[in-house]
């Protein structure tokens, strides 16, 4: 482990010298987005926040929030003005952005995302931090199997792979299983890239089908992201196993900061925040909009503010993703900011008053993988989100067919088990294997947890 603050190489010597790194970072970037973007100017303005007057990082609060709504508004105008596709928000010269890419865009239209030169440089030097931690070193190969598109797993994130040091072999996320094998052969990787979806849709079918244990590659380990599973631990031991024995780690970014930010050891007690140099992180209570002290066991919806990005920086931009904050020296020596991610603050459902997130549900059915419960489940919608008349219907895959009295049975024990924990009524089906399409993802091969059964 490195010398300095978190065991990491960040150049700081403890959180005090971080933090007056952070707050000098911090006056620049509000400055310079008071002063060059109106976008920015006007909502400081309204709320009478004066960039000028900040005095800690504390201070920040009193900053108004950004979301995904203004943001959309926000390139809309500046679209139909024809100044640029990336919003009234951005800061930078629209000449010295290297890359734009696109947010996968599920409802409405799409966001875009610049980068400068810089940006894509401070990402690459975070996946550097990250790579002490997966065991990985200068020359790895790595199989980088996400559909390679402008979406920001793909192209953008290859990019720093290269830039960190792997020998990054883009096989993207639409070659078929003889394909994969014949390439995966060829070029010995010693990482992969995907989501666990693919992983399992991958190692399934080229055993299925074309009778290839996926073990075979040599693979040491696969690095998830696009959804969530890497962390899940029933899902991680059957991704293990399929792969023989492969490490898995699960990376995630951090919205307009950098695509890349946290990462988790072989402890999985939490992602490893990487970036609090880069990238102040915040957490709101999702009630009261207040921002949290990120101490142990601190839930809320996790808000970045980018403190070098260039192009069209985060600033208090709401992820909303809901995270757990882990405090304290994580088994592998790292002191860094640690959280796990609940799930998103939108998928949230509301049953009878009860919150219940999708996330919450699949953790209380994972519990049954030992019973032949698969990871692979669906909730079932019969009116659109977010209220939902209980019993919520929850469809969960069998990894073996059972008989229907013992699959009754068991059914009803999930059943149970999710009512006593998460206070809600749900009614689980089990279906049997393959009933669900393991691979029913979207556009972006991120996999659906929802069903919809209503007409829209
Ligand atoms: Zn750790």
């Amino acid at each position: 482990m490195g010398n300095g603050l978190y065991g990491m190489d960040t150049g700081f010597a403890d959180r005090q010298a971080l933090d007056e790194a952070k707050l000098a970072k911090l006056k620049t970037q509000l400055r310079r987005v008071y002063d060059q973007s109106r976008f920015h100017g006007d909502r400081f303005d309204a709320v009478g926040f004066d960039p000028g007057r900040l005095q800690t990082l504390d201070d920040l609060k009193h900053a108004p929030f950004m979301d995904k709504i203004q943001e959309r508004a926000s390139q809309a105008e500046s679209q139909a003005a024809g100044i640029t596709s990336l919003g009234m928000h951005i800061v930078c010269d629209p000449r010295d952005v290297v890359r734009i890419s696109s947010t996968s865009g599920t409802t409405g239209t799409p966001t875009f995302t610049g980068y400068t030169a810089a940006d894509t440089e401070v990402t690459a030097e975070i996946m550097r931090r990250s790579m002490p931690i997966t065991g990985a070193s200068h020359g790895d190969v790595v199989l980088h199997a996400f559909v390679m598109s402008m979406w920001i797993a793909g192209l953008p994130v290859a990019d720093v792979l290269q830039m960190a040091g792997f020998t990054v072999v883009p096989i993207g996320g639409q070659s078929g299983p003889e394909r994969f094998a014949v390439t995966a052969r060829a070029v010995m990787p010693v990482q992969m890239n995907c989501t666990p979806s693919y992983a399992r849709w991958m190692a399934d079918t080229l055993r299925d089908d074309f009778g290839i244990d996926a073990a075979e590659f040599g693979i040491r380990r696969l690095v998830f992201s696009g959804e969530p599973g890497g962390s899940i631990p029933e899902i991680r031991d059957r991704l293990s196993e399929l792969w023989g024995g492969a490490d898995i780690f699960d990376g995630i970014g951090a919205s307009h900061s950098s695509f890349f930010a946290s990462i988790n050891c072989q402890h999985n007690v939490g992602l490893h925040w990487l970036a609090d140099d880069y990238v102040h992180l915040e957490v709101l209570d999702p009630t009261t909009g207040e921002s949290l002290p990120l101490d142990d066991g601190v839930t809320g919806e996790a808000v970045y503010t980018a403190l070098e990005k260039e192009c069209a920086p985060a600033i208090r931009f709401r992820s909303g993703d809901r995270i757990v904050v882990r405090r304290g020296r994580c088994q592998c020596g790292r002191d860094t900011i640690r959280y796990s991610i609940e799930g998103r603050v939108d998928d949230m459902l509301l049953v009878r008053g009860v919150n219940v997130f999708p996330a919450a549900v699949q953790a209380v059915v994972n519990r049954f993988g030992d019973k032949g419960v698969g990871s692979t489940m669906r909730i079932v919608l019969n009116s659109p989100p977010p209220v939902q008349e209980p019993p919520l219907p929850v469809r969960v895959e069998l990894v073996d067919a059972i008989d229907p009295a013992s699959n009754a049975a068991l059914a009803a024990e999930i059943s149970e088990a999710v009512s006593r924990e998460l206070r809600f009524r749900c009614a689980v089906e089990l279906v049997p294997p393959g009933t669900l399409a393991a691979f029913q993802t979207d556009k972006n091969q991120k996999q659906q947890i929802f069903e919809r059964a209503y007409e829209s």
